[in-house]
Formats: C-alpha cells, structure tokens, sequence
C-alpha cells in the first residue's frame, strides 16, 4: 500500500491519517508486526492485525555463510498457494548489501543446468509478496547483533532468485514500482537489476516502463546450443534478442549485463569464446562469468576456476569488458532451489 491508500482507510476506520506516515515508516524499516510499532495505539494495532495483511510471507528456515551471505527460504500464506517455498539471499559486500528475490514459485524455462528449472511451475508471486522477501530480511538484519552497520544495510536489490521475473510481469511491475518509489523503498534505478533468460517483447516493455538494470542469461551466443542450454531461445533467438538489446536504454554508464554460466566441455571452449565475442556489442554491454553451482542429480559440471580466468582473459584480450562473479555462500546450500528442496523434506 501507498501512504495515500493507507491514510484512506485509517480515516474511514475514524483515525487520524497522519498515523499512516508513521505505519508506512515502520514497514519499510522492515517491522511489520503491528505490536512493533511503538509509536501507533493499541486499538490501531488491533485494526491492523485483523484487517490487513501486514506480513504475506512465513519465514521458514534460514541459513548463515561465514562469508556473511544469508539464506531465507520464505512460504507464501495466500490462500491456494499457502505453504509453497520460494528462497531470497543476502549478500553483504565491502559498500553494498544486495538482496536477491524470488518472483516466481518454479519457474517454466526449464533450463538443464538450473534447479529451480527442475522444479513444476507453482504460482507467481505477487509484488507484495516480492517486495516481502526484502522487508522480511531487513527485519532479520536489525534484529542479529551480529551484523554490524556497514553490512547490514539493504542497497541493491537484484531479481535473480526463482522464477523467470519477465514471466510475471504483472507482479514484477508492481514490485518495481513499490521499490521504487518516495513511498516504499525508494530505491534508484541504478540499484535494481532484473535478470532474464531473454524474452524479448517483455524486455522492451521493462526498458519503457522501468528502465532498470538489466541482466541477461546469455550462456552462450550459438542458437544451436542455445536452444539446449536456454530453451526459450527456440521462441526467441539470438537475432531477435540481439535488435531488443541494442534497442534497451541505457543511462549515463551503465551496461547491460551478460550472464555466462561457464560448463565445462559445453560452452567453454575457444569456438565458445569466438562466438560470443561476435555476439557481445562491446561498447553497451560486458560479460559476466559465473561460476556454475552443482546440485544433485546436476547434468552438468563447472569449469575450473583457471579455466575461469583463462576465459575472462581471452574475452578482455578481444576489447570485451569481462568480469567473473565471485562465489558466495559456498558453505551453504547455495545453488538456488537447493533450500528450498532441503526445506521440503525437512516438512
Ligand atoms: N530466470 C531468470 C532469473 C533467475 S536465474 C534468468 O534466467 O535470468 C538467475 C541466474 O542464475 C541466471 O543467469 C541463471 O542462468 C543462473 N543459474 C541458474 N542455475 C544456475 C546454476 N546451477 N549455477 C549457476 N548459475 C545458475
Ligand atoms: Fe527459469 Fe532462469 Fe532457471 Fe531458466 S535459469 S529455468 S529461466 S529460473
């Protein structure tokens, strides 16, 4: 809700409507127990429990890396849907703590080297229940102690979680209006990164809408291939996603970013590399290398770390701007989908 909504309904329950400021306050510091807000009466409180939905996520399992990265697994509490998982992660960094979300239970896509693509497609989250993902780990980082102030600020959010986000595009637009604007979050643009595996009529709707960062799942710049590793690629291939990204606008700089998930014998190999520095457009865009994370039952394996970086050498070495995304959280159950898999079980 806007402060505007809310103060609507707090003055049709006969309260003042300046309480709304103060509710909304509570919220985006992440407290969203009525009980919480100290500053608020009790007969508000009670209003509040009772007539809205103040949390729509249960926290069901959490998991701490030494490296200070933090998984949630979360369960949805709407009717239909109650009990299905999603997970979120945190990862603290030297200036910036990203909070990487969910948008979808299971995901259609089906890419082979992907957990959450193992999974059935179970519902779309709604914006509400994405932006929770960030209130709920918000709370979490005020109450540990543990976390000390420089770590434990919430600056960047990324869709990079379960689910193909331009998929539910309907939830992601109401997320990423909530996150953005004075009333919610108020996060800049520049802070936000949505990843996809490439669908092109919703990326050019994403650019005109919200003009975020944007992310997308390359992994390789063959079609062949590509229509194995990221089977949306047989709807949408390389040409097509190619004039979308060239279309994309982009801010003073900023890239667009393109995801590499490096697998060994499949796409890291010198033909690999060759092709997808014909693809990259240098000047707009970089290449981002990430290290594949194995799960059980996984058809696939890594690459070497110095095969990694043999890789990154060769793209810079051809005037493509390369970087390699440092692992976190190797200690836990990283791989997305795996919490969640573990929670399941657990019951
Ligand atoms: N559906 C969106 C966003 C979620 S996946 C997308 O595909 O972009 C976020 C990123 O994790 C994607 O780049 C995806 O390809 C990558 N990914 C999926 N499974 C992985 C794994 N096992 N190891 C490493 N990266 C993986
Ligand atoms: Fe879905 Fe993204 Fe996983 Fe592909 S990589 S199955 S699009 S979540």
């Amino acid at each position: 809700m806007t402060t505007i909504e809310l103060e609507s309904l707090i003055k049709r329950w006969g309260q003042p409507g300046y309480r709304a400021r103060q509710i909304i306050d509570w919220r985006n510091k992440g407290v969203s127990d009525p009980d919480a807000m100290r500053n608020i009466p009790a007969d508000l409180k009670h209003r509040l429990k009772t007539d809205l939905v103040c949390q729509p996520l249960n926290l069901v399992r959490r998991q701490a890396s030494s490296d200070g990265t933090r998984k949630y697994v979360f369960a949805l509490k709407r009717h239909r849907f109650a009990g299905k998982m999603v997970e979120a992660v945190f990862i603290p960094e030297e200036k910036r703590g990203t909070v990487c979300i969910s948008s979808q239970v299971g995901c259609v896509l089906d890419c082979p080297f992907c957990h959450t693509g193992t999974q059935a497609f179970e519902a779309n989250l709604s914006g509400s229940e994405m932006i929770a993902q960030i209130l709920a780990i918000k709370a979490d980082l005020r109450a540990d102690p543990m976390a000390d102030e420089l770590h434990n600020q919430v600056t960047h959010v990324v869709y990079m979680g379960m689910g193909e986000p331009l998929a539910n595009e309907e939830g992601l637009h109401e997320s990423l209006a909530a996150l953005m604007s004075e009333d919610g979050l108020h996060l800049s643009r520049r802070r936000i990164t949505v990843s996809s595996s490439g669908l092109v009529p919703q990326i050019k709707r994403l650019g005109e809408a919200y003009p975020v960062n944007l992310a997308i799942s390359l992994h390789t710049a063959s079609d062949a291939l590509r229509d194995v590793l990221v089977p949306i690629n047989r709807k949408y291939p390389l040409s097509q996603l190619r004039r979308c990204l060239n279309a994309y606008s982009l801010g003073s700089q900023r890239h667009i970013t393109l995801e590499y998930v490096l697998l060994h014998g499949v796409n890291d190999r010198e033909e690999d590399m060759r092709e997808l520095v014909r693809f990259v457009n240098a000047e707009r865009e970089r290449v981002n290398l990430i290290q594949f994370n194995p799960y059980p039952e996984s058809p696939y394996t890594g690459s070497s770390k110095e095969h990694m970086s043999i890789f990154a050498q060769g793209l810079i070495s051809k005037g493509v701007r390369a970087t390699v995304r440092r692992s976190r959280g190797q200690d836990i159950m990283a791989a997305c989908g795996q919490l969640k898999a573990e929670a399941q079980q657990a019951g």
